[in-house]
């Protein structure tokens, strides 16, 4: 249903693309900075990485602090705030996950949630079969995804498998299957790739892994809020993701954590703290995990950091993820469109899948003098993101881009390589 986007690429007409998108007046709901702020933005390509806030996020933040905080203050964590990082965690599985009730939690940074998720799940593989003790990951992979699974094989004395994928495309199921074995224990890969925006067949692999009889974790930091996600009928065994992405929440908001419902009372993980306890305030001798999906939780919840977040999701409710994965791909094709023509004569490649129903809402272009153009480019209010060795990142950010900044933005790129050569 969302592949099927008719875009008039031909034209690359940014007016006409902007007047035809039925999402076009979502953009008015996001705070734009002004001249007095150190505006205009000209062009904003990197919601991937950091979403812009919306409007509405300093007045909730007001009101939080003189409501609930303010007035309700130690009273608040009874009347709402124990149940917020579940109550929230429903709402993304709801909303933006594909995830039933009981499953998604809120909490930690992303790192964090990846170490108790990954190693809970080693933990609980290598106690039924000491053998199985391989962990799989591929070279492609986001920094901190590598460096935990480095660490935790440290840890546990466990060993790693990696996939070597095509950098400019990303895991398939074949490449996941030749590294399965009798050995492997958990499988962390990310859904859409964070340099070439890859997406992974995740229905196939997650099937590919359970017939090897290992688990899978799925890091949806470049997913949630951009590219419909299924946890649930992907039989997915554990994710976990970003907030601050396409999910606006602002940055170091929380991650989310999602473990399916079968594994939690299976799982431990491995930070004991009081509020994943059975009974946080029964100041127990020691430590009783609670049941379900609040015992992956460790310490006092990120109320605070919570609250804008809370706004996107219902915004993403109020557009539809269907309709959002839509328009992210007009939004991607056109850049891709533009590029074709305005960049590739320069000697500008295309690092990332052509076809859209491959790839999430980035992709990644090669040139290189990409790193000096990216400076200019940031002086000029043009925001991609550079990426070594020499990529230049473009995040469109569905509900908050126009075609007209797209294009924009792709044409400050040209005129910086053009001054560069
Ligand atoms: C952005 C990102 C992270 C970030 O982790 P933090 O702990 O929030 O810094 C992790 N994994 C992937 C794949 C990412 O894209």
């Amino acid at each position: 249903m969302t592949q099927q986007v008719a875009l008039d690429t031909a034209a690359l007409d940014a007016a006409a693309l902007d007047a035809a998108d039925p999402l076009a007046s979502f953009r008015d709901r996001f705070l734009m900075p002004d001249a007095a702020h150190g505006g205009p933005v000209v062009a904003y390509l990197d919601g991937n990485s950091l979403g812009r806030p919306l409007a509405v996020t300093a007045e909730r933040l007001a009101e939080f602090t003189a409501g609930p905080w303010g007035n309700r203050l130690i009273r608040a964590w009874d009347e709402q705030w124990m149940a917020e990082p579940v109550r929230l965690g429903d709402r993304l599985g709801e909303i933006v996950l594909g995830a039933g009730l009981g499953q998604t939690v809120v909490a930690d940074s992303t790192s964090v949630m990846i170490y108790k998720l990954v190693r809970g799940a080693l933990d609980a593989q290598m106690a039924q079969d000491p053998a199985r003790n391989e962990i799989v990951i591929d070279r492609e992979n986001f920094p901190t995804d590598r460096f935990l699974v480095e660490g935790i094989a440290a840890e546990r004395g466990a060993s790693i498998r990696w996939i070597e994928p095509d950098p400019d495309a990303g895991v398939r199921p074949a490449d996941v299957e030749a590294a399965l074995s009798p050995r492997t224990s958990v499988v962390l890969l990310s859904h859409v790739a964070y340099r070439s925006g890859f997406m992974a067949d995740a229905a196939a692999i997650t099937d590919a892994v359970h017939r090897a009889g290992a688990l899978v974790v799925w890091d949806l930091c470049h997913s949630a809020g951009s590219v419909p996600v299924e946890l649930d009928a992907w039989g997915a065994d554990l994710a976990v993701g970003c907030t601050y992405k396409y999910l606006n929440g602002g940055p170091g908001s929380p991650a989310f954590g999602y473990v399916r419902r079968e594994l939690q009372d299976r799982l431990a993980q491995p930070i004991w703290g009081w509020m994943g306890a059975a009974d946080p305030f029964g100041m127990t001798e020691s430590y009783t995990p609670a049941a379900g999906i609040r015992r992956f939780i460790t310490g006092t919840p990120p109320i605070l950091a919570m609250q804008p977040l809370k706004a996107m999701v219902e915004l993403i409710a109020e557009a539809g993820m269907d309709a959002v994965r839509a328009k992210s791909i007009r939004l991607t094709e056109f850049a891709a469109a533009l590029s074709d023509e305005l960049l590739a004569p320069l000697g500008v490649e295309l690092a990332s899948p052509r076809d859209p129903a491959e790839r999430g809402s980035h992709f990644t272009l090669n040139h290189p003098r990409f790193r000096e153009a990216t400076a200019v480019l940031w002086e000029r209010g043009v925001i991609p993101d550079f990426r070594p060795p020499h990529g230049l990142r473009v995040g469109l950010s569905p509900l908050s881009t126009s075609f007209a900044e797209v294009r924009a933005g792709i044409e400050a790129v040209r005129d910086a390589l053009i001054e560069l050569a």
